[in-house]
């Protein structure tokens, strides 16, 4: 099991410890109710056919169809998927959406691929899992190596197979299929009201402009979250992508950095984007990977992939809040170091619920056949979040942290819909 997996399943354990539930809750709560592996023929451009290995893990869904992305990147594994999805569980609960969780996944790099063979595999992918996805089954979403362009593949050949048009079928699609404008942006969108709720809570007495911030990972999530804390007027001084990073003290000019990566594809690490350069000023340092995280920052946010921070790295961070965006972006090692250390983490299963909240307003259209007009969305979600993120912050006391709060109330949620199913009679 990868450490991932047994976080995750040890941080639900100790609920189960602690409201002491049954040993049926217990293995409902832990074990998923369906997990499938597949191999997708990828018939590539060349005329050859490569054997793809793709999964669906679908975790609990006491509380509604399951719900959660697909993945496709290279070190994409069973367990993986399976951490994943019970993750979903938890965060679905966590914000109050009417979903149990899933997730998806295919090991392959997407970048090895070209458009059309893309779209094969996306076709593929629905073919291989048909019979167990659909709009009041199990509804798949973008995750990292896909996009909305995909999920347009995904939800054709679902329609194809089905021999109508499901709209509610996939969430996270291109705005003419009946896609959300605030999708591809929601995530980080949610993550900065988590960071703006918990720094009131915590009665943070700097201004946005003197609080600095590090952004580890530069994708959908890293880019969003970054532009949006420098609309807020917060100073992000580090940014990072799978090349290494850049750190300027007097902070990073992100509009510009956004710019100059949408026009070569990724960060130029040779070049210095910082807010203002004059003769005096210091140069910007270009930083490898262990480097950036040391950088002297009142907030770090990992939003890469998991296991960024470790209990073998913990101790280079100086930041005093983690957001974690990242899904398993904190190990369990790592933050015992952080509360012995003061340092506060929001957890993925809050700080990156935007998505997936955005996704449940998306799917509410689809199946009602309406549009949101306006900013109908973003200040829905923007409640969503501050709903859940100030729901778990009332169980937080000197001994549980944010992460076991918010475990805590996700696994009561779930208990009492499995004792409503008649799956459990009571604890
Ligand atoms: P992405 O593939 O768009 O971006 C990942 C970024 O991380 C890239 O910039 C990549 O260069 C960078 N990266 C990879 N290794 C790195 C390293 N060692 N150091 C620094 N940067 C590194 O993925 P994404 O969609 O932005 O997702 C990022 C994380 O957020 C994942 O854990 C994902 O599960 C989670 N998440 C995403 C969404 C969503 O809506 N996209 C929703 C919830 C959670």
């Amino acid at each position: 099991m990868n450490s991932f997996l047994s976080g995750v399943r040890g941080a639900i354990q100790e609920v189960i410890t602690s409201q002491q539930l049954s040993d049926g809750a217990r293995d409902l709560l832990l074990e998923p109710m369906r997990s499938i592996e597949v191999t997708i023929p990828l018939r590539m451009d060349d005329g050859s056919t490569r054997a793809i290995k793709a999964w669906r893990v679908q975790h609990n869904d006491a509380l509604g169809p399951f719900k959660g992305g697909i993945r496709f990147a290279p070190q994409v594994d069973r367990d993986e998927v399976t951490a994943l999805a019970t993750t979903m569980s938890i965060k679905n609960a966590a914000l109050k959406l009417p979903y149990g969780g899933a997730k998806g996944g295919a090991s392959i790099d997407p970048k090895e691929l070209s458009t059309s063979e893309i779209e094969r595999l996306a076709r593929g992918y629905v073919d291989a899992f048909y019979s167990v996805i659909g709009p009041s089954i199990d509804v798949p979403a973008p995750d990292v190596g896909t996009n909305a362009l995909i999920m347009g593949y995904m939800i054709d050949e679902y329609a194809k197979l089905s021999g109508k048009t499901v709209p509610d079928a996939f969430t996270g699609k291109p705005i003419i299929l009946g896609g959300t404008a605030m999708r591809e942006a929601a995530t980080g969108y949610g993550g900065y009201v988590a960071l703006r709720e918990i720094l009131k809570l915590r009665a943070w007495d700097k201004s946005p402009e003197e609080t600095t911030i590090a952004i580890q990972g530069f994708g959908n999530v890293g880019s969003h979250i970054a532009r949006i804390l420098a609309e807020e007027k917060f100073n992000v001084v580090a940014v990072s992508d799978s090349g290494g990073g850049l750190y300027h003290p007097e902070g990073i000019d992100i509009p510009s950095l956004l710019k100059a990566q949408e026009e070569a594809g990724k960060i130029a690490h040779n070049a210095c984007y910082a807010k203002s350069i004059t003769e005096t000023s210091v140069p910007c340092e270009h930083l490898n990977h262990e480097e950036f995280l040391t950088v002297p920052v009142d907030i770090f946010v990992p939003a890469a992939l998991e296991g960024a921070l470790t209990s073998e790295n913990a101790n280079s961070v100086q930041a005093k809040i983690i957001l974690e965006m990242a899904n398993g972006g904190v190990e369990e090692g790592a933050e015992a170091i952080f509360e012995d250390k003061g340092i506060a983490v929001v957890p993925d299963v809050i700080a990156n619920g935007g998505g997936v909240a955005t996704s449940y307003l998306e799917w509410v259209e689809n199946r009602e056949g309406r549009r949101w007009r306006g900013d109908a969305v973003k200040s829905e979600l923007d409640a969503l979040m501050q709903e859940a993120l100030h729901e778990s912050m009332r169980y937080v006391t000197a001994g549980v942290t944010l992460r076991q709060a918010t475990y805590q109330v996700a696994v009561a949620r779930m208990h009492e819909a499995m004792v409503a199913r008649g799956w459990l009679l009571s604890k």
